[in-house]
């Protein structure tokens, strides 16, 4: 059947016969493979939509789990981002990480709206990119469904209000935060202050729009990133992320 959806280029490959395919995180169907024949050469304005970090609308052929593109139509492209090296790798960073993090062919709508919306906020955005990228990376936990527990210790559930104010470990495996008393010597915890639950609190219920006149200091930002991407590795089961090694700060 011929389909149509709306979609975010995450990467394309060569294959044989002068043939690519095209990695889409679509609104309708999820992250999906598509093969496709247009080329750079071709078909220029559908071949700029095939781009990465393109938002664009896509015509497919589709026969169960495959699919081939027969149109392609730029919605938005954000190029500019590439104009930037420190944008481009955030953008690389965070289009991986969605591309790890969700399952192939699964609609995951929420998560399509807010990779657009960090898009747009990183195109517009200058300087302190990593504030708004930390903040992505504790929304998506949210869309994906594994947003860790902050309210209360993970081993005893005594509430957040009862710890005392220097020591809050935040544990990878045990999925949120632990009070002094159960904090272990996992290798898998971060301590953690009441300053950083305030921000993964914020962040969690407030657009990434709401960001834009807010820079944390980038310490604290790639604090936040780095443990909610080995979150997201122990949960999501998501392994290395390639563009990381650019990230750390
Ligand atoms: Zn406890």
């Amino acid at each position: 059947m011929i389909t149509e959806s709306e979609g975010i280029v995450l990467r394309q490959t060569k294959i044989s016969g002068g043939r690519r395919m095209i990695s889409i995180f679509t609104r309708q169907y999820g992250k999906i493979s598509a093969g496709t024949n247009i080329t750079e050469r071709s078909k220029g304005k559908q071949a700029l939509a095939l781009r990465p970090f393109t938002h664009g609308s896509y015509e497919f052929f589709k026969r169960g789990d495959y699919f081939n593109i027969n149109g392609a139509d730029t919605l938005h492209s954000y190029y500019r981002i590439g104009e930037d090296v420190d944008k481009y790798m955030n953008a690389s960073y965070v289009l991986e990480l969605v591309d790890k993090a969700t399952a192939e062919g699964q609609p995951a709508p929420g998560v399509f709206n807010l990779t657009l919306d960090l898009l747009k906020e990183l195109e517009m955005r200058q300087g302190r990119y990593l504030t708004l990228v930390a903040a992505f990376t504790v929304k998506l936990m949210k869309q994906l469904g594994v947003f860790p527990n902050l309210e209360s210790c993970a081993a005893c559930g005594k509430p957040i209000s009862g710890f005392a104010q220097e020591g809050i470990i935040f544990s990878i495996p045990q999925g949120g935060i632990l009070c002094p008393a159960h904090a272990g010597n996992d290798s898998l915890q971060y301590k953690i202050d009441f300053g950083i639950i305030d921000i993964l609190n914020y962040f969690n219920s407030n657009p990434l729009e709401s960001l834009r006149k807010v820079a944390l200091d980038d310490d604290k930002a790639e604090k936040i990133r780095k443990m909610m991407t080995e979150y997201a590795r122990y949960h999501l089961d998501i392994g290395e992320l390639k563009s990381e090694s650019f990230m750390m700060v």
